[in-house]
């Protein structure tokens, strides 16, 4: 049964100045009429400057210790600064985080990599969540700030940890009241016993899915700032539109294609209890946006299109030109399995495979040589492969138009070209 609860998620470019935390503020107060769940990335490029930080601890380099934290706190001391007046009670949290990361950041005996990585990148978000927080505060919301790692609770797979649903369900029915508003740290968690871990880089989406599945929210927001999701990347595709609704499915399909949509692993516990997942634009909060949901296709039912670069189109030929069969099809997929290279597209003849990858500089060589041990190879570098949902003639043709087509892969949703640009 669902709540009454609305999962609301800003980002880091959301937040990344005091204009956009009073942007953000202003969102949330316009909608907070129901319980609501915020949750908050670290602000603007903060994990990037605490990986900085990381590294300087492990390096056990005093002076880059020092300065990378200095830089830290500068960036958020002018965004409280124009928040805050000098008296305002935020400061002694904000100022106690800072001398906290002081002191947290020396590596402890025995520390792997992974347990200093998620003990310290969580201060962006700790910072990010209490700043705003004390302004929803300062605005007369009714706000209650969450310590995230008591509620999402993790496997200790450091950087990387696994969500138990379970559990944290349990904590989030003790923690939070069907009333007022949230804030919560995006992007970490930590294990039962308490011990920090993060979701992956970019994880905050994931929390909001997290939080909306055993909530039994009512519907998602990630507040973005794009418009919506559209039917292809503007820097690459001409006469995009943005589209009013996708299926959870059709959500998953693009991004298995390469589209940077909403990473699956977001959309999957949403698609399990049915939750509206929303992207709209904090630039123009009043615009509706685009909404994954459960239902058909996409509307309006336009072709999309995405792109992937640095593609190598690999084909592989028997020795003595005996048909591919089976065993040489299950054969090459043991080796690209073990080189660790996934087959974006494939295409199969009488005598030859055609296996289009992305260019890893790593991983191709080792992967050609042991090609090479049982079948004779050729390569093509530089080629791209482009993919078309729901193609139509003029899509296909506006496509082909880019080059030498080299392979061409049709199904009934789907058209996809490796192409040698012109
Ligand atoms: N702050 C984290 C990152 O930049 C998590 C997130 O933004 O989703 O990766
Ligand atoms: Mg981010």
């Amino acid at each position: 049964m669902s709540s009454s609860f609305r999962v609301y998620k800003f980002g880091g470019a959301s937040v990344k100045n005091a204009a956009a935390v009073r942007n953000v503020v202003d969102i949330i107060q316009n909608h907070a009429t129901e319980p609501m769940v915020v949750v908050v990335s670290a602000m603007g490029k903060t994990t990037n400057a605490l990986e900085l930080v990381i590294k300087a601890v492990r390096e056990q380099d005093e002076s880059a210790i020092h300065s990378s934290i200095q830089t830290v706190i500068d960036f958020h001391r002018i965004i409280g600064e124009q928040l805050f007046s000098e008296g305002h009670e935020a400061w002694k949290t904000i100022e106690d985080y800072f001398i906290n990361l002081r002191s947290d950041a020396v590596l402890h005996e025995g520390e792997t990599y992974g347990e200093l990585y998620d003990r310290l990148i969580c201060y962006g978000e700790m910072i990010s969540t209490f700043i705003i927080h004390s302004v929803l505060q300062d605005s007369g919301l009714n706000s209650t700030w969450h310590n995230t790692h008591e509620l999402v609770v993790t496997d200790a797979h450091h950087r990387r940890a696994t969500v138990d649903f379970d559990k944290t369900a349990e904590r989030v029915g003790e923690h939070i009241a069907p009333e007022g508003v949230h804030v919560v740290q995006g992007f970490v968690g930590a294990t039962a016993e308490g011990k920090p871990t993060t979701l992956g880089r970019e994880g905050s989406d994931y929390t909001a899915a997290v939080m909306a599945y055993v909530l039994d929210a009512v519907e998602v927001c990630i507040w973005k700032d794009v418009p919506g999701v559209l039917t292809g990347d503007p820097k690459v595709f001409e006469d995009v539109i943005q589209l009013e609704t996708i299926s959870f499915r059709e959500a998953i399909e693009l991004a298995y294609y390469g589209a940077s949509v909403i990473h699956p692993k977001t959309i999957q516990p949403l698609q399990r209890k049915e939750i509206p997942l929303w992207v709209r634009s904090f630039v123009s909060p009043e615009t509706p946006g685009t909404c994954i949901q459960k239902g058909e296709w996409l509307s309006p039912m336009s072709p999309c299109f995405i792109k992937k670069d640095n593609q190598v189109l690999i084909t592989l030929a028997t020795r003595d030109l005996a048909f591919i069969v089976e065993d040489h099809l299950s054969k090459i997929y043991q080796i690209f399995h073990q080189a660790g290279v996934p087959v974006n597209t494939m295409q199969n003849s009488a005598v030859s495979s055609s296996f289009c990858i992305n260019n890893d500089p790593i991983l191709v060589p080792g992967l050609l040589d042991e090609l090479k041990k049982h079948f004779s190879v050729k390569h093509n570098e530089d080629v791209a492969l482009y993919t078309i949902r729901h193609y139509d003639q003029r899509a296909v043709s506006s496509i082909r138009s880019k080059g030498e087509v080299y392979l061409e892969q049709v199904t009934r949703h789907t058209h996809q070209m490796v192409i040698k640009e012109s």
